[in-house]
């Protein structure tokens, strides 16, 4: 069903709410994630000193990680390339391209992978749609870029639409 597709496999508040240990346990190996308001603020330039340390802790428990964004070059490599972050730009998500190449790109087959993000319209519909296991952030911003702004009127409608019908499995 169409809207199974839109829910995430887990919710959290933030990334740094992710339990590492438990995916590594769950045998997850890789981690794709989305780039604005799910690692930093969409209008925010560079990294935090707390994304740059989370970067840090997820290659030393031995995960590859992939940023994978529909934003363009300039903005998702001046992030990435100091973090020594591969990175998909102008991904396209939902449409399952940019996931197929983040995964074969880590040598990682789509059980080992798992995709964070902050919205249900691109990252959890694009990584459902892969059978990625998808974990879906609260936006780090409350601010959205023109296009996102859409796409989270169209998200509060499918939400609305789930939560009446009793399939939304986290709290709001
Ligand atoms: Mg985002």
């Amino acid at each position: 069903m169409i809207t199974s597709l839109l829910i995430p496999d887990l919710h959290v508040d933030s990334i740094y709410d992710i339990d590492l240990v438990q995916l590594k346990q769950r045998g997850v190996k890789g981690i794709i994630t989305d780039l604005d308001n799910t690692l930093i603020e969409w209008d925010r330039p560079d990294a935090t000193p707390e994304l740059i340390t989370w970067i840090k802790e997820l290659k030393e428990h031995g995960f590859s990680v992939v940023i994978v964004s529909n934003n363009n070059e300039t903005r998702v490599s001046k992030v990435a390339e100091p973090l020594g972050v591969p990175y998909i730009h102008q991904a396209k998500k939902p449409t399952k391209n940019a996931f197929h190449k983040a995964t074969r790109g880590m040598g990682l087959s789509v059980q080992e992978t798992v995709v964070i993000g902050d919205q249900l319209f691109t990252d959890v519909l694009g990584g459902n749609r892969m059978g990625l296991y998808t974990i879906l952030v609260v936006p780090v911003a409350q601010t959205d870029s023109l296009i996102t702004r859409f796409n989270r009127r169209l998200e509060r409608v499918a939400l609305n639409w789930m939560r009446k019908r009793g399939k939304i499995p986290w709290e709001d």
